[in-house]
């Protein structure tokens, strides 16, 4: 590719069932001149996310639709390359923007926040650990879930950006963890996290079973990342006022029917559960905590992360759709550009 132009992803088509690189069109354009108060920002990092499929697709939900032949957007790190007199922004200045899907833009700077990670940080973690993920885990679990030290936690894509931190913190807060991945290499992982115990559900067999043998005292909190058998399976165990923050069901994301329902909704009643959906953007008064409480489990041992970086905006389709695939552990990240462009 063309080191002098500017690459982006756009949306050809909508995706039906799992998306195919051929709904998505790499795009090569002219690297854009920053008007007068504006900025050029070179991207280093964008995210892939789970949440993305829905915007593919031509409904109203909590973020409008993408439109086809549109660039796509998501989360980015870059930084300040070009200014052409804004007040704001130097060069050099690394940024957060909602820019993502492609490898440069140009900013008034209304729309792009400074960024400036605290010692020891990669720029690329506040895309997943000490980003958006990351707290999307702690509000869910602590603010959501109301978790409670020593209590039994089971977590479902827990190998994954958000899971992944999930288990950690319940770990911190003394808990009996159990987290349900798709490959032995992420059970492996996980147990190097402190994980008292993992199912791999693609080789389990009988999941009910499988939870069941887990949680013989039954489970407090059950955090939702997958829906289908896991919601069935975990309400099955679930112990008396217990809490399922529903977080996430990427079961049926690409679902080309609706699967059915889980027949025992009825255990909400009798158990007295509480069962509460969230989206991170209300969240956002916990970051300072989050932070704060993340720095100190970093330190004590008790935080670690993992990034799989896929490497070139032409890649980032495949990275998004490695998603729905199990290909990622941790938080999956594209690689745009260098982490320092200036
Ligand atoms: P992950 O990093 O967890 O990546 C997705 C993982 O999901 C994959 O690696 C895969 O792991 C697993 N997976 C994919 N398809 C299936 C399936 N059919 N059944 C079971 N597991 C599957 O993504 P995130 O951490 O970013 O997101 C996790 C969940 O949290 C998603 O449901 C997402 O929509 C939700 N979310 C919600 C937010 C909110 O504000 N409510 C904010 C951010 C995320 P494996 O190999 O283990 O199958």
């Amino acid at each position: 590719m063309d080191n002098q132009k500017n690459h982006e992803i756009r949306l050809k088509s909508r995706p039906v069932g799992l998306p195919t690189p051929d709904n998505f069109e790499l795009a090569e354009t002219a690297v854009p001149t920053p008007g007068s108060g504006e900025v050029l920002v070179r991207n280093s990092y964008i995210t892939v996310d789970p949440y993305m499929r829905g915007r593919m697709m031509d409904r109203e939900s909590y973020v409008p639709p993408f439109q086809i032949g549109e660039t796509l957007q998501g989360g980015a790190i870059g930084q300040v390359v070009a200014s052409n007199g804004n007040t704001a922004f130097q060069v050099g200045d690394l940024v957060q923007s909602n820019y993502g899907w492609r490898e440069r833009f140009v900013s008034s700077g209304g729309d792009i926040q400074k960024l400036t990670p605290a010692p020891g940080t990669s720029i690329q973690s506040y895309l997943g650990a000490l980003g958006m993920p990351g707290l999307t885990a702690y509000a869910g679990l602590l603010r959501i879930g109301a978790l409670k030290d020593g209590e039994r936690v089971f977590v479902s894509a827990a190998a994954g950006a958000v899971g992944s931190i999930v288990c950690q913190i319940a770990k911190a807060k003394g808990c009996y963890v159990v987290g349900s991945v798709g490959s032995d290499a992420k059970a492996a992982y996980l147990k190097g996290l402190g994980v008292d115990r993992t199912i791999n559900y693609k080789t389990c067999g009988d999941l009910d079973a499988a939870v069941a043998a887990a949680f013989p005292e039954g489970i407090d909190v059950y955090f939702e990342n997958v829906g289908g058998a896991h919601l069935q399976a975990a309400l099955n165990k679930m112990r008396p006022f217990g809490r399922v923050p529903f977080c996430g069901m990427i079961d049926m994301y690409n679902a080309t029917e609706l699967p059915p329902g889980p027949n025992n909704l009825a255990l909400i009643i009798g158990l007295q559960l509480t069962v509460r959906g969230f989206i991170v953007p209300t969240h956002y008064d916990m970051l300072a905590d989050f932070h704060r409480d993340m720095a100190k489990w970093a330190a004590e041992g008790k935080m670690q992360w993992h990034e799989t970086i896929v490497d070139g905006i032409a890649n980032a389709p495949a990275a998004f759709i490695g998603l729905f695939k199990g290909e990622n552990l941790g938080k999956m990240l594209v690689r745009v550009g260098p982490d320092k462009a200036v």
